[in-house]
């Protein structure tokens, strides 16, 4: 039997085939994922990944798809989306645990109404739980490696882990995960009492401090890492090119380090504009501006 044929036996939620990734990513660009998957329980991800492992597929874990440019070929073999096995959260004292598929900003709701502070720094980014611990996002310096207690893992033989703190690294948009293979289900954060109107009213500070200063039209977050002590998005305005398109690309004329989708970009425009921004950059300053988006998938597919 085929790869993809045992997938829908094992499945109980069939599994898309060439599924536009442009359905699953920020930015809305993205060519087909060969087969995207939601399996329910651990034991139906077990057995995806026996199926990784005994016909050598490709995989690939989804969060939101909000630090992501897919290629315009799309990503071959099986991409899994946690959506239906975590994505549950639970409050206990002033820890919560969540699940790697919750959403980053409905956690900081619920922590602030049950009057708990330390997550509102997270208010506007759009991740999930998952690729929030997967990237170490953050903003105005705090990051949610800061918070966590313990996360848990599955590596791609099945076998669960929970590691603690100690266990982990952390820094600037980075963490021990981006050098393993390994699936985040879920993790435990340490909160600390706050109050709720005032937490409120911060994440609303906030909220409209990033609309005037981020763009509305699609897009993967910042492109390019800060380098040390500088602002990626000021060194590219610095170099003239907000406002710059390719097809159907632009870099925003709003903050420069980020890229959006205008009209039908593809992911191929995206990169040649990350082309034309590192090459100007390296030009002009020596300063080799290194990616925080994740570029995934083939360019083409025969
Ligand atoms: C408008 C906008 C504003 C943003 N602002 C910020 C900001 O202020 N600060 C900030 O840090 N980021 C920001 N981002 C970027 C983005 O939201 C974060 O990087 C976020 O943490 C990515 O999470 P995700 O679930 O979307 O991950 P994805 O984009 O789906 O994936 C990113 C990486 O994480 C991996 N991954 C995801 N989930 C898992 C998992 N469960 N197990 C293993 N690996 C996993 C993927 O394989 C991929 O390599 C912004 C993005 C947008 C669109």
């Amino acid at each position: 039997m085929s790869w993809k044929k045992e997938l829908f036996h094992i499945l109980r939620t069939p599994p898309l085939l060439e599924e536009p990734m442009s359905r699953h990513t920020s930015i809305g660009i993205g060519g087909p994922a060969e087969c995207l998957v939601f399996p329910e329980t651990c034991d139906e991800l077990r057995k995806v990944l026996e199926l990784v492992k005994q016909f050598s597929l490709p995989f690939f874990v989804l969060g939101a798809g909000t630090n992501l440019l897919v290629r315009d070929g799309g990503i071959r073999g099986i991409v899994l989306s946690l959506s239906s096995l975590c994505s549950g959260y639970q409050f206990s004292g002033r820890t919560v645990y969540a699940g790697a598929a919750v959403p980053l900003p409905v956690l900081v709701r619920k922590s602030i109404e049950r009057n708990l502070q330390g997550l509102e720094f997270a208010a506007g980014i759009p991740g999930s739980i998952g690729g929030a611990l997967y990237m170490n996002a953050g903003a105005y310096g705090s990051s949610i490696g800061e918070l966590v207690l313990q996360v848990e893992t599955m590596d791609y033989s099945g076998n669960l882990k929970v590691r603690t703190r100690k266990e982990l690294d952390f820094s600037y948009r980075w963490s021990t995960f981006q050098q393993e293979k390994i699936i985040i289900l879920g993790g435990l954060f340490q909160l600390s009492p706050g109050n709720g109107a005032e937490l409120k009213e911060l994440v609303r500070k906030n909220q409209r401090e990033r609309r005037s200063k981020q763009p509305l039209l699609p897009s993967a977050g910042s492109i390019f890492r800060n380098p040390p002590g500088m602002a990626a998005g000021k060194i590219i305005e610095n170099m003239g090119v907000k406002g710059l398109m390719a097809g159907g690309a632009m870099v925003s004329p709003e903050h420069a380090n980020f890229i959006v989708n205008v009209k039908n970009a593809t992911a191929s425009d995206v990169l040649s504009l990350i082309e034309v921004i590192q090459k100007k950059v390296r030009s002009e300053l020596k300063i080799d501006l290194e990616l925080e988006i994740k570029i995934v998938g083939e360019n083409s597919r025969e």
